[in-house]
């Protein structure tokens, strides 16, 4: 019996992982451009960190986390809490008051899986701590929708206001009294809501509960006046920047944590898993996991769902190539080639060769599969009389070139030859 990989976990097979390298560059590249600095976190935490910051009441935390109940600990299915976690634990504000930090890797959550909806996934996952300031929010997104573009990915913006301690209560129970009114024709998810989390009612996916918060009241029509005012000015900072944005009021994001701005980045190419990324202010949590008293805001990107929207999209991607692939032929050039090979890769060039004693043409066509820029030919009779031949492999143009005995300075000049300004150390 063949075992297979576990419902839900899935293999990124060697021509996809081509998608998802260029995908992680581009992301470490375009952080970097806004001052973001990579952190690299523990998969396992304490099972509380997720309880205190993500929210006892919320699917993630009721049920989709993978814990080991005995040993008290959680596999993360998010980054948000790991790395406020580290921050704290480190105090990592006291080298600099504003943090962008930065984590890319794998979050787990029981769901039911389904295209763009995995047991584990991966994101992407920016954080800005320590500064309370709407340009900070308009920033971030708007390096949300550089990395989009620079992927070849379309994708709408939407954004709210969640409001802050001060309003959000007032808002909460009138929304809970509307909710009530209209309990028997909500699904039995939201009724349970009302109780527990009446805001995550706003954004049940089912038609019907859709249907009946049309009417409800508007957290943006409840925001204080300084929450108000820092909502207007993140509006602001997205025109100033160039960033198309729609405001959507019933957009609650499904963790507790969120104050003031929340955003997702939106697209209708992916069936019903439409968020492609999300995030959003959380000015009270640092201080709420036993840190300091310090704002931030951060967002994730699901890899999985930018993948597949990348080949959908047909995004370009680097081909990797051979930079020069020795076909030997017979026995004593396969010996010449050997160490040839090994000093052109130490030199710093892709380079292959073929083990098993093949024809010319089946080698020409291995060189051609591992995308070869050239290929030297080497005859065990063209080693006698010192020359090879090396093949443009895109002109087919073909050159003699005399060998040298020695393999490491065989490698130098040929490295010379086939890569343009390539640095030689010899
Ligand atoms: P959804 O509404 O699709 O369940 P979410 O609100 O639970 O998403 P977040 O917790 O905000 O998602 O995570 C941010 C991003 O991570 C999502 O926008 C999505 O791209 C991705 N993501 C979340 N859960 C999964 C999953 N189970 N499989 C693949 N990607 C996921
Ligand atoms: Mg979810």
């Amino acid at each position: 019996m063949k075992i297979k990989a576990i419902n839900g976990f899935k293999d990124i097979l060697p021509e996809e992982a081509v998608r998802w390298r260029f995908m992680e560059e581009k992301a470490r590249d375009i952080f970097g451009r806004f001052g973001a600095r990579e952190i690299r976190l523990p998969i396992l935490e304490k099972t509380e960190l997720f309880a205190r910051s993500i929210g006892e009441a919320t699917d993630i935390v009721e049920k989709e986390m993978y814990t080991f109940a005995d040993k008290g600990i959680t596999m993360r299915p998010e980054g948000t809490a790991s790395l406020l976690r580290a921050f704290i634990e480190h105090g990592l504000h006291v080298q600099q008051p504003v943090q962008r930090l930065y984590t890319i890797g794998p979050m787990f959550r029981h769901e039911r899986p389904q295209k763009g909806r995995l047991r584990q996934f991966h994101q992407m996952d920016v954080e800005v701590i320590g500064a309370p300031e709407p340009a900070v929010d308009a920033e971030l997104m708007a390096m949300g929708r550089m990395l989009l573009d620079e992927l070849g990915i379309s994708a709408s913006l939407e954004i709210n206001s969640l409001g802050c301690p001060d309003c959000r209560p007032g808002f909460r129970s009138r929304l809970i009294g509307f909710l009530e009114n209209r309990r028997h024709r909500l699904c039995q998810d939201c009724r349970r809501r009302i109780d527990t989390n009446p805001l995550r009612v706003l954004d049940c996916k089912k038609p019907d509960c859709r249907a009946q918060v049309q009417e409800a009241p508007s957290i943006l029509d409840a925001l204080c006046d300084p929450c108000r005012d820092h909502f207007a000015a993140v509006c602001r900072g997205l025109e100033a920047l160039g960033v198309d944005h729609g405001v959507n009021r019933f957009m609650v994001r499904g963790l507790d944590y969120y104050t003031r701005t929340t955003f997702e980045f939106i697209t209708g190419d992916l069936g019903a898993q439409a968020a492609i990324g999300a995030g959003g202010r959380y000015d009270g949590l640092i201080e709420q996991l036993g840190g300091p008293a310090l704002p931030g805001i951060g967002f994730a990107m699901g890899m999985e769902r930018l993948a597949l929207l990348m080949e959908q999209q047909e995004t370009p991607l680097p081909r990797p190539a051979t930079d020069l692939f020795v076909a030997a032929l017979g026995e004593k050039a396969a010996a010449y080639a050997f160490p040839l090979v090994h000093e052109l890769r130490r030199l710093g060039l892709s380079a292959a060769m073929d083990h098993s004693g093949r024809s010319l043409k089946a080698q020409m066509k291995q060189a051609g599969r591992t995308r070869a820029n050239y290929t030297l030919i080497i005859g065990d009779n063209e080693l006698e009389q010192q020359e090879a031949i090396l093949r443009d492999m895109a002109t087919r143009k073909q050159e003699s070139v005399a060998l040298q005995t020695d393999a490491a300075e065989q490698a130098h000049l040929l490295a010379l030859r086939v890569r343009q300004n390539v640095i030689v150390h010899p």
